[in-house]
């Protein structure tokens, strides 16, 4: 199967081999639970300025920067974009209760995914549309020697943000490599579309509520239900990518 999806991103990406040398995180959803309090904390908000939304829609604009859901929410409810006061004081306020609710956990399994990455000898780093300082600053906390903070893309970097390839062509310029030298690991459908339209392999983990269906068609190449699951076939993908490229 791994093989199989390979063979599928090498023929849609005009590619001749795949040899990782970085992974790229996404971190809401990846690396952090946090889904679930950035849809309470964006519906409760929506709901406050009488914004058309439901608590799941949000999890298909993820990956979103702030500002471009706040014009999405604005588009769909009053027809217009919003002004950059009414952005900057939705998401304040967005932020602000995320900040309350948020528990800060680290997603189950992640911890092992970056083990196992570290131990085939790539580099990790997180491309994040996320501008929450809360959970970019406990990374070092959470997964100790694993990211540099210089080598991290977040909302502060971007001017399009995901699903534009932008923030992980940055991320690869970060790294210092080439598309076909990187994974992607993502959770949200526009994420996934973001990192396929970059040129790299990107391995979907199905950490919220909406349909794989919705992450196959975004372009995932490889499924996962969670991280956990990715961690125990870590070597089975890295194993592919040797056998893959010893057949060129
Ligand atoms: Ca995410």
């Amino acid at each position: 199967m791994i093989q199989e999806a390979i063979a599928r991103y090498l023929l849609k990406q005009k590619q001749f081999s795949l040899t990782p040398k970085a992974v790229l995180f996404d971190m809401d959803g990846v690396l952090y639970d946090s889904m679930r309090f950035h849809s309470r904390s964006w519906y409760e908000t929506a709901t406050h300025h009488n914004l058309i939304s439901t608590p799941e829609i949000f999890y298909l604009y993820e990956g979103r920067t702030g500002e471009s859901t706040i014009n999405e929410l604005y588009q769909k409810t009053f027809h217009r974009d919003a002004t950059d006061e009414e952005k900057k004081s939705i998401y304040e306020e967005k932020a602000t209760l995320f900040n309350k609710y948020n528990d800060g956990k680290a997603m189950s399994g992640a911890a092992e995914v970056l083990a196992a990455v570290k131990s085939s000898g790539l580099q990790a780093l997180v491309v994040t549309g996320s501008g929450q300082h809360s959970l970019i600053n406990k990374l070092e906390n959470t997964y100790p020697g694993y990211f540099k903070r210089e080598k991290m893309v977040t909302a502060f970097d971007v001017i399009y943000g995901k699903p534009h390839p932008e923030p992980y062509l940055m991320g690869l310029k970060k790294a210092g490599i080439q598309a076909n030298e990187a994974f992607v690991v993502e959770n949200a459908p526009m994420g996934v579309q973001a990192a396929v339209a970059a040129g790299i392999f990107t391995i979907a983990v199905n950490t919220g509520p909406l349909a794989d269906k919705v992450l196959l068609d975004a372009g995932a190449d490889l499924l996962y239900p969670d991280m956990t699951s990715l961690a125990n076939d870590w070597k089975n993908i890295i194993k592919a990518c040797q056998e893959n490229n010893k057949d060129i």
